[in-house]
């Protein structure tokens, strides 16, 4: 152990916990117990594997309002969608323990002999998970790839690492193997680096910056292993002139999370002719929104990470840039106003760049188009939302705009039913939905001949 992680409470500044800092050699020795428990954990029927998951799902059940309480102290995610949060890692759970009695193979017909295909476990996953949301993304990375027969050893960010430690404690207290699911903590050049480089660490998945992950994607290239990059977004919430306006125009498609949401719609593309009319519902919509203590019921929006994220988000918000802002609070923690931008150009760096904060730009287009044009003129294709009562226009659109994760007169996003990811620099490959547990294994093809020894 080397150093001490510091986890402050982002809505008031005051110190919740510190954790020690893994060094490599701590994260050596986690990838050691993990390779002796992802054997026994892959000679366990897979009845009983599914068993233990489900058991995992309802011991997380009875700490949902637990580990709310530590995501709103460790994040500052407000009350219900920390409630969220834990509900979902509870369900993922149970929707992965579904897929280990039916992780099956082809039987593929062939000349000569019967062929058939196994999904094998990988051995042992490493999973780096960021701070925006530490407990669903720890989830999402960590529980198929255990129901698929895997060990895990998870990196969490260095500001939110307790989460996971609690989710690691109660997969022990639900009776999985012991090392089977290890938590990390520690710093990103140092405890990561360390998991990415590893070579017994079979498979990185990583969720974070469109930055560190072309470094992750780099070093694992080196040794020739497999990644799951889930990455930036900038994505755009484009709104035809014949929409429902006033449910396009859901001020938490952007602010959800504080905006600091890999999925947040912050590109407000407008056709010309509903322009004023977005505009003013926009400004409406932001004066309303309660922004405060993130474990009182009525708050709707919470406060930044920290100082370093407060001071990023200010850098593209000049004081006097043309917008609408609502309130935010003074004094300790590290607030941001909801704030829209509506001076700006579709090239402009608040309207290309990630800001991850509450913070969206507003901006016209003319016809269908110059829609998808906008859409598709950003190195990003994480999500998007799109609102006309135009079906063939809904389906036109849907198949022109360059986004892994795409809803139509919606702003749903990450559901884990489905897959869930990014085109072009949002990331590579799909965690979540019916194909979660396929990607933590390899396909075995194996061949039995029925000629019979040659005599
Ligand atoms: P980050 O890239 O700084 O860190 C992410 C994780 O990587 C942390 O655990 C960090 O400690 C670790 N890390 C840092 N340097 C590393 C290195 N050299 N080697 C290995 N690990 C390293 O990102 P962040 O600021 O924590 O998170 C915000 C970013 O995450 C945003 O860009 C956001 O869009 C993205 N994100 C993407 C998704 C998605 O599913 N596409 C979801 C949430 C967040």
């Amino acid at each position: 152990m080397s150093d001490q992680l510091q986890v402050l409470n982002p809505a008031t500044e005051e110190v919740v916990a510190t954790v020690p800092a893994a060094d490599a050699a701590e994260v050596d020795r986690a990838v050691g117990r993990a390779i002796a428990a992802q054997r026994s954990w892959a000679a366990v029927a897979p009845a009983d594997r599914a068993r233990l998951l489900r058991r995992f799902a309802d011991v997380v059940d009875t700490h949902v309002e637990e580990l709310a309480q530590l995501e709103v102290r460790e994040a500052g995610h407000v009350l219900g969608n920390a409630r969220w949060e834990a509900g979902n890692a509870r369900d993922l759970l149970l929707y992965a323990a579904g897929g280990v009695e039916r992780l099956l193979g082809k039987q593929i017909p062939v000349p000569g002999g019967w062929d058939v295909t196994f999904q094998e476990p990988l051995g042992v996953v490493g999973v780096i998970a960021p701070w925006n949301f530490p407990m669903p993304i720890a989830a999402w990375g960590s529980f198929p790839a255990l129901a698929a027969g895997n060990a895990v050893v998870l990196k969490p960010a260095e500001t939110t690492p307790l989460t996971a430690l609690r989710l690691a404690e109660l997969a022990l207290e639900a009776g999985l193997p012991e090392h089977l699911f290890q938590v990390v903590p520690g710093y990103g050049h140092i405890a990561g680096r360390a998991l990415v480089d590893h070579p017994d660490v079979a498979k990185i998945v990583f969720t974070g910056s469109t930055r560190t992950g072309r470094e992750v994607m780099e070093r694992c290239a080196r040794l020739v292993k497999p990644v799951t990059l889930e990455l930036g977004g900038k994505s755009p919430n484009i709104v035809f002139a014949d929409a429902d306006l006033s449910a396009a125009v859901d001020p938490f498609s952007f602010l959800d999370n504080s905006g600091q949401d890999c999925c947040a719609r912050t590109r407000i593309l407008v056709q010309e002719p509903v322009y004023d009319e977005v505009r003013e519902l926009l400004a409406d919509a932001l004066a309303a929104v309660v922004v405060g203590d993130p474990a009182d019921e009525k708050t709707q929006m919470g406060p930044l990470i920290s100082r370093q994220q407060l001071d990023r988000v200010r850098s593209f918000v000049p004081e006097d840039a043309p917008a609408l802002r609502g309130d935010a609070p003074d004094g300790p923690g590290f607030w941001f106003p909801p704030t829209v931008l509506t001076g700006e150009r579709h090239d402009s760096a608040a309207a290309r760049e990630e800001i991850f904060g509450p913070v969206a730009v507003l901006l016209p287009f003319t016809d269908e188009a110059d829609a998808i044009r906008l859409a598709n003129d950003t190195p990003y294709g994480l999500a998007g939302s799109l609102w006309t009562r135009d079906l063939g226009r809904a389906l036109r659109v849907s198949g022109a705009v360059r986004i892994g994760n795409l809803s139509v007169n919606s702003h749903s996003a990450v559901r884990y039913w489905t897959p869930f990811g990014g085109f072009k620099q949002s990331g590579v490959g799909r965690e979540l939905g019916p194909d979660a547990l396929a990607a933590f294994t390899e396909t075995k093809n194996v061949f039995i001949s029925t000629e019979g020894p040659a005599q």
